[in-house]
C-alpha cells in the first residue's frame, strides 16, 4: 500500500513541535514531508495570499502551505489552543486553521486537531489519536507510537536544557584579552529573544545570529533558559501573562537582566499583539538595568538587511566601546 504523505509546513508553532509530530506519523507509516526553509519564493507566496493586516509569522506560514501543496494528500494545522493552565496562544494561531480554508484555495485535506488541553478531546494523546485514525485503524499501535513518541519528545526537549546555573557559566564569556588589539577581539554576551520562528528563521531575521556569532558575539537564548527559572522570572510581574510564547520571552528577559549580559536584542513582529505588549514589558523592566544595553528590531516584509546590519553594527560598537572603556584601554577610533 502506498504511503500517506502528510506535509508539515516549517514555520509558526512546528519550531517547537515538529519532532514530535515527525516521530508520530513515521512510526505510524506515513511519510512526512517537511516544506523548505523560508525563502524568496515562499514568502512572496505568502504575501500574495495573505490579507495586509496578518503579522508576517502567519504570511510565511500562507507560503510554506502553498509550497506543500502540490506534493502531499494531507496538510498538518493543528489549532493550537491552550497547552498550559492559565495561558493560550494568540488568536492567530488559535483561528489559524479558518484563516487559511478561507484564503487558500485547492489545497490537499488539511489535518486540524485542536490541541486544548482543558478539553478532554484536546489533550496531547487524544488529538494524536484522532490524526492517527487516518493512517491506521489499530489503535493499539496508534496509543503506542504516541506513547513512544511522547517520550523521545521529552527527553530530547529536556536534553537541551542544563542545569540552569551550570547552564549560565558555560554559555558566558567573560575572558576579555589584556590588551585586544581590535574590537572585535573583545567577547560580548548577547541575548537575542524572540518568539523560536523568528529568531531561528534566518531568512526572516536575515541570518542575524549568525552574522552576530561571526562578530565574536557569545549568543544566548530563551530556549536555553530552564523552565523553572523562566517560572520564577515570571512571578515578578503584578498580573500573570496569559500568551504561552510570551511567557518564555519575558522570563528569559527578566533573567537575562539580571545575570547582566552585554546586551539584549528583542525580535518581534510588526502587527503582532502579544509583541507590542511584551516589547513594552521588556522595555520598562530594561530601564532597570542601565548596564544592559537593550534594543528592538521589529520585522516585516519590508524589513532590508542594510537597515539591519547597520543596527547590528551600532549596537555591538557601542558595548564594545563602553566594555573598552570598563577595562581601562583607550577608545579605538
Ligand atoms: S504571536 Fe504575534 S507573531 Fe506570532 S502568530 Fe500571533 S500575532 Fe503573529
Amino acid at each position: 500500500m502506498q504511503k500517506k504523505k502528510i506535509g508539515i509546513p516549517y514555520a509558526l508553532y512546528f519550531y517547537e513541535y515538529y519532532p514530535l509530530w515527525k516521530e508520530f506519523l513515521t512510526r505510524l507509516g506515513a511519510e512526512v514531508i517537511l516544506s523548505q526553509p523560508t525563502n524568496k519564493k515562499i514568502l512572496d507566496l505568502g504575501i500574495r495570499s495573505a490579507l495586509s493586516e496578518v503579522c508576517l509569522p502567519v504570511k510565511i506560514f500562507y507560503g510554506h502551505v502553498l509550497s506543500l501543496s502540490e506534493q502531499v494528500d494531507y496538510i498538518l494545522i493543528p489549532r493550537m489552543v491552550c497547552i498550559e493552565r492559565g495561558a493560550f496562544f494568540c488568536p492567530k494561531m488559535i483561528g489559524l486553521p479558518d484563516m487559511v480554508r478561507s484564503s487558500l484555495q485547492n489545497l490537499p485535506t488539511q489535518l486540524t486537531p485542536i490541541i486544548d488541553v482543558r478539553q478532554s478531546y484536546g489533550t496531547w494523546k487524544n488529538s494524536l489519536m484522532e490524526v492517527g485514525k487516518l493512517i491506521t485503524d489499530n489503535s493499539s499501535e496508534i496509543s503506542r507510537a504516541f506513547s513512544d513518541s511522547w517520550k523521545i519528545f521529552q527527553q530530547n526537549y529536556l536534553a537541551n536544557i542544563l542545569e540552569p546555573n551550570l547552564l549560565f557559566k558555560s554559555s558566558i564569556q567573560n575572558n576579555i584579552p589584556k590588551k585586544p588589539r581590535k574590537d572585535i577581539e573583545i567577547p560580548v554576551n548577547i541575548a537575542v529573544l524572540g518568539h523560536n520562528y523568528l529568531t531561528n528563521d534566518s531568512y526572516v531575521n536575515m541570518d542575524l545570529i549568525n552574522k552576530l556569532k561571526k562578530m565574536n558575539v557569545n549568543v544566548l537564548t530563551p530556549e536555553i533558559v530552564h523552565p523553572a527559572i523562566i517560572k520564577k522570572q515570571l512571578k515578578k510581574l503584578y498580573k500573570p501573562i496569559f500568551w504561552s510564547l510570551s511567557r518564555k520571552v519575558v522570563g528569559a528577559a527578566f533573567y537575562y537582566f539580571e545575570k547582566k549580559v552585554d546586551g539584549i536584542i528583542h525580535l518581534t513582529s510588526f502587527e503582532c499583539g502579544e509583541d507590542s505588549m511584551v516589547g513594552e514589558l521588556i522595555h520598562h523592566q530594561s530601564q532597570k538595568y542601565p548596564d544592559v544595553s537593550y534594543t528592538e528590531f521589529v520585522f516585516d516584509e519590508h524589513s532590508g538587511e542594510a537597515g539591519i546590519n547597520t543596527r547590528i553594527e551600532a549596537f555591538l560598537d557601542m558595548i564594545r566601546r563602553k566594555k573598552r572603556y570598563e577595562i581601562g584601554l583607550t577608545p579605538s577610533w
